[in-house]
């Protein structure tokens, strides 16, 4: 293990035992001070955030990939991301070093703490990076088969491609937006049932889909250049928590035969904290044997390549006070692991650039209680969710709001991901 991630490690800033952010975890997000000031790059520690930008100005980062460099004074991680490793672990170590409770070089200099340690109160997040290209992929083998049952039936369930390739589609990067923002129902077209001509008007189906991510870090790849399994993890900077709000009527009605379009692409919700691979080392584990159809050599993957990250979906009414508990999956359930999408997504040369995001795919697993989207929990909206407060929802309503949590423990040791949060407020 390596040792920034060692769970004996302390901090000189408090941090409760259940926070997402110990001093194991140290994800890199982009604030602004809440009473102005510039974007820049942060960390969080507890209920802190550590001002790197502060911290670069004053000289603190002298080491070999960093020293001369400015990555931090910046609104987006993507000078720091197309660094590459050595330069992403060398800041990690220094700022493990910097927040250490057995280091004093910051702990015992008080009007430079007060300066750079902010209350997470007084900033506001916003995207982590520029979000070049934005793909998603389609790789919980539980997702797809329940999605093909109810469109297609359950003999032709799964496609024949699946358990060949990582399905997915390029998606809308524009349209990526941090944890937090409000989405407007999106308009579009729908065919209702039994109608023999579309409609438009407000989408009647918002549902969610509880993914994950990765951004692309290190140096851009050439045109033509492909992305080895093995290396894949190389070019993967950190991950997050996405929602990827989907219209399931606009869906049914476009979707063929080239995929999803507008039921996609009105709003993409990520956690503001990037968690990086290093911080994710000590929950490394397999996922899902593929030995019933032995994938192509290009895409065989031995090993741990995938984590065992534990996510949460709650949902809230516009009249309820707490969060209800809809959904409890596992990152690890996933079919192909990020290593394999990237090897995939860059097989035929496809180029890819730091800031890049690949989404994961709604993350069902094998029980009802873990599937990752309103279409499987209420299965297409004949089993619908009863809520706390007595009301029942199939699909989302106007003033719904949902969270996803994600977080990664083994014994004592804990670390979180913070949540993607977001409200479906009226069509315009
Ligand atoms: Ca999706």
């Amino acid at each position: 293990m390596h040792h920034t991630c060692d769970p004996a490690l302390r901090s000189f800033v408090d941090v409760a035992p259940d926070s997402p952010f110990p001093i194991q975890n140290l994800p890199f997000g982009i604030f602004r001070p809440a009473d102005g000031g510039d974007a820049r790059v942060g960390t969080a520690i507890g209920d802190k955030v550590l001002d790197l930008g502060a911290l670069e100005e004053e000289g603190f980062f002298q080491g070999p990939h960093l020293r001369g460099r400015k990555v931090f004074r910046r609104d987006a991680l993507n000078e720091l991301m197309a660094l590459g490793r050595p330069a992403w672990v060398e800041a990690r170590e220094r700022i493990s070093e910097l927040l250490r409770s057995d280091h004093a070089e910051l702990r015992d200099n008080v009007p430079l703490r007060g300066r750079v340690l902010l209350h997470h109160k007084d900033v506001r997040m916003q995207l982590p990076a520029r979000i070049g290209d934005y793909t998603d992929f389609y790789s919980s083998r539980e997702h797809a088969t329940n999605v093909g049952i109810m469109f297609r039936g359950k003999e032709n369930a799964l496609m024949p491609n699946w358990l060949h390739l990582p399905v997915a589609y390029h998606g809308r990067a524009s349209s990526v937006v941090v944890s937090g923002t409000p989405l407007h129902r999106p308009c579009g077209q729908t065919l209702p049932a039994e109608a023999d001509a579309p409609v438009y008007g407000p989408s009647r189906l918002v549902d969610i889909e509880l993914e994950m991510g990765f951004l692309v870090g290190g140096p851009a790849t050439e045109l033509g250049q492909r992305v080895p399994v093995e290396k894949a993890e190389q070019h993967i900077f950190g991950m997050v928590l996405v929602n990827d709000w989907s219209a399931r009527d606009i869906q049914k009605w476009e979707y063929q035969p080239l995929g999803p379009f507008l039921a996609k692409n009105f709003g993409t919700s990520i956690s503001p904290w990037v968690i990086t691979l290093e911080a994710l080392e000590p929950f490394r584990c397999e996922g899902p044997a593929q030995d019933e159809v032995q994938p192509l050599p290009y895409l065989r993957s031995s090993g741990a390549r995938t984590w065992d990250i534990e996510l949460e979906v709650g949902l809230k009414a516009a009249r309820m006070a707490e969060y209800h508990t809809i959904c409890r999956s596992n990152f690890r359930h996933l079919y192909w692991n990020v290593s394999q999408q990237l090897a995939h997504h860059t097989v035929t040369g496809c180029n890819i650039h730091p800031g890049d995001m690949m989404a994961s795919g709604t993350i069902s697993g094998p029980e009802k209680s873990s599937y990752g989207s309103l279409l499987e929990l209420t299965w297409r909206g004949s089993e619908p969710i009863a809520l706390p407060d007595g009301q029942e929802r199939k699909f989302l309503q106007d003033g719904d709001s949902i969270v996803i949590q994600g977080f990664c423990r083994k014994g004592d040791h804990r670390i979180g991901f913070g949540e993607v949060e977001g409200t479906i407020l009226p069509a315009i």
